[in-house]
């Protein structure tokens, strides 16, 4: 891969600032290094001594004095180097990615932790798209990612999409405009980022099957496209075998995996973390290095305290109850919608995450329905059109979630819709 020719002017222009590069080497040193180097606060001025946080099982995790005072410090930018690695572990476990092993003229996988994965995607917007690139993306799509990608000024490409996710052959329609070799010609402005949201995703709860995923990542290496794979509904699958991932199947290095804890574990402790190429996640890392500084340490040591007591499989038992939490409410959520909209309206079950995407029949436009709707009857469901590349065009669908509501909510709401 020849990465040079997917980063943006400010990427490349991107240097590692010295004190971070001084910050990260203490971190590693052993803990009689004396170290005047660093602009680093002296905890003993912090007012937080020690926490105690209760788990839902009754046990706790402890952070005595000690550990506390490392919570409430600067840590390396790409994650507690703890976290990091039990991070890798899983990754390796997951997905065992091709490229983990790899020689060293073709890039190592890197992983890094994000404060949310929404960090992590933004900035890997930032690093990847130009003013005036053609950029690939699932129709429609997430409204975060729009509103990131959007102001860079390119020309987004909405590729159609069905229950299970992009159309291999609309890509390939699409991307027929082009040769293979234009992507070698920057005058061509061949795409160069196809971005997806494979599993659950937002708003339509499409999933990809594992045969599309193949046929898309053959049309990548084709046309040599960096795969931005967002999957924050990942371990919201309700099927297992889970899916293979465009990181498992990633033998050119050309996968920018984004993951996200917040939907399982909390969003309010904004933690994800990317998986890709070393040479794009040290990009990344430098961006990070002028702005987050790093993900909050706090967060991220409770985070690994949980995730150490509990081992991956302990993880992978808490993610087996919050994927039954959310069945069971896709299950009511298909309930109502089948009492109350048959006829009226089209959906299909979805096989993660959560949402129902639901196009109302003979609404050409769902914008100022939900409005009315949302006022006379206080219930907020979000219109189709949030979710086009040009939200002004209409769209007849809206996105139900089913995450909060009670099953008896969720039966007015589709009443309400009727
Ligand atoms: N600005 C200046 C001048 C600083 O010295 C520092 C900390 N070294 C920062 C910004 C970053 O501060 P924060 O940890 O709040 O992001
Ligand atoms: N990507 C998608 C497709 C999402 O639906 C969301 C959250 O709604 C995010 C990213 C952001 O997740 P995080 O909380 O990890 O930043």
């Amino acid at each position: 891969m020849n990465y040079a020719r997917f980063l943006t002017a400010v990427s490349a222009a991107r240097q590692p600032s010295p004190i971070r590069a001084m910050t990260d080497l203490l971190m590693r040193s052993p803990p009689t290094v004396i170290s005047l180097a660093g602009g680093i606060p002296n905890p003993d001025t912090f007012p937080f001594k020690a926490a105690s946080i209760t788990l839902n099982d009754g046990t706790a995790i402890e952070i005595g004095d000690g550990l506390m005072k490392k919570a409430l410090q600067y840590n390396s930018t790409s994650g507690i180097p703890e976290l990091v690695s039990w991070l890798k572990d899983l990754q390796k476990k997951l997905h065992n990615p091709p490229t983990l092993d790899y020689s060293p003229e073709k890039g190592q996988m890197e992983l890094c932790v994000t404060t949310g994965s929404q960090e992590g995607l933004s900035k890997v917007f930032e690093m990847l798209v130009n003013p005036g690139d053609n950029v690939l993306l699932d129709a429609p799509t997430y409204s975060g990612t729009l509103a990131a990608v959007k102001p860079l000024g390119c020309n987004l490409i909405g590729v159609p999409t069905d229950q299970h996710g992009i159309i291999p052959t609309a890509l390939k329609d699409i991307l027929s405009r082009w040769r293979p070799e234009d992507a070698t010609n920057p005058e061509k402005n061949s795409p160069k980022v196809l971005y997806t949201i494979p599993n659950g995703g937002n708003p339509t709860g499409a999933s990809l099957t594992e045969e599309r995923k193949i046929e898309i990542y053959q049309i990548a290496r084709k046309y040599d496209l960096i795969i931005v794979e967002d999957d924050p509904y990942y371990f919201l699958q309700f099927n297992k075998p889970w899916a293979p991932s465009f990181l498992s199947m990633d033998v050119d290095g050309r996968v920018i995996r984004a993951d996200s804890m917040s939907k399982i574990l909390s969003s309010g402790i904004r933690i994800g973390f990317l998986s890709g190429p070393k040479p794009l996640i040290d990009r990344i890392i430098l961006h990070m290095q002028v702005s987050t500084l790093q993900t909050s340490t706090f967060t991220q040591i409770m985070t690994y305290q949980l995730l150490q007591k509990w081992g991956v499989e302990g993880f992978l038992k808490h993610i087996d109850r919050v994927i039954d939490f959310y069945k069971s409410q896709r299950d009511a959520m298909l309930a109502s919608a089948d009492k109350w909209l048959t006829g009226l309206a089209e959906w299909h079950s979805p096989s993660a995450g959560m949402f129902l995407w639901i196009k109302i029949k003979g609404v050409p436009d769902t914008h100022q329905m939900i409005m009315q709707k949302a006022i006379s009857n206080q219930v907020l469901l979000v219109p189709g059109s949030a979710f086009n590349t040009n939200s002004s065009e209409p769209s007849s669908y809206v996105r139900a979630s089913f995450s909060l509501s009670s099953p008896e909510q969720m039966d007015l709401v589709s009443k309400m819709l009727q």
